[in-house]
């Protein structure tokens, strides 16, 4: 006969086997996440699309500014070689002069903020590649230590796989058919141990007569609760 204790001995092996395989499961998911730097070489390519574009705008006002610098001392000249004497004309290069010089301020101010922002985006720039160099570097440590665990897995799989062949080929294989299926109906917990006369998966008091049968071990006995097999505790 199969008695429960043996059924919460073949548990325990297919306990370990979960156990097992989550483990494994949740290092190959971290392993496939390649770990995390993607969402930041993200951000340091649209940085260095915006330092290009601050840089780009910065050439255009730069050749700008030089032709309106250019036209300012044109004018200047103009003003005050004495080529020109008709105060009129005068007057409106006085004019133009003056407003050359509003466009050159106001462009060398522009300059200026785009220097500014080149700076901030280059210095934005350095922070992300150092970011990304930490991952990578952090990543380098933790892929060896989780391609160690899989490895390491494997063979532990196979050994306890291995003793739990060998219990199950001694027990019926009509109870360990009836076994498995209450486990997976009952989450991984299919047999539960009764302590202190509590059935230990869902804490029920079990009646006096229902221990009484637990504790002699002729039977197979069910929680009237939980419907788990009762296995006597200790
Ligand atoms: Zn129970």
């Amino acid at each position: 006969m199969t008695t429960s204790r043996q059924l919460f001995s073949l548990q325990e092996f297919d306990l370990a086997l979960d156990r097992i395989d989550i483990e494994k499961a949740e290092a190959e998911t971290e392993l496939g996440s390649g770990g995390g730097a993607v969402a930041v070489e993200t951000a340091l390519e649209s940085e260095k699309q915006t330092l290009e574009e601050v840089r780009a705008l910065h050439r255009e006002q730069t050749t700008d500014a030089e032709s309106q610098r250019q036209r300012s001392t044109d004018l200047d000249r103009q003003l005050y070689d004495g080529e020109v004497t008709d105060p009129q004309v005068l007057e409106s290069l006085q004019q133009e002069a003056n407003n050359v010089r509003n466009i050159l301020q106001d462009r060398d101010t522009k300059l200026m903020e785009l220097s500014l922002k080149a700076e901030e985006s280059r210095n934005r720039c350095a922070e992300l590649e150092a970011r990304i160099a930490e991952i990578n570097t952090a990543w380098e440590t933790r892929s060896a230590q989780l391609n160690k665990i899989v490895k390491e897995l494997a063979p532990q799989r196979e050994e306890v796989r291995a003793k739990r062949g060998v219990l199950a080929k001694t027990l019926e294989s009509v109870v360990v058919e009836k076994y498995e299926i209450l486990r997976k109906a009952k989450k991984g917990t299919a047999v539960a141990k009764v302590e202190r006369g509590l059935c230990q998966a869902c804490r029920m008091s079990l009646p006096t007569q229902q221990h009484q049968k637990v504790k002699s071990g002729r039977e197979t006995v069910h929680c009237s609760s939980c419907g788990r097999i009762l296995c006597q505790g200790g």
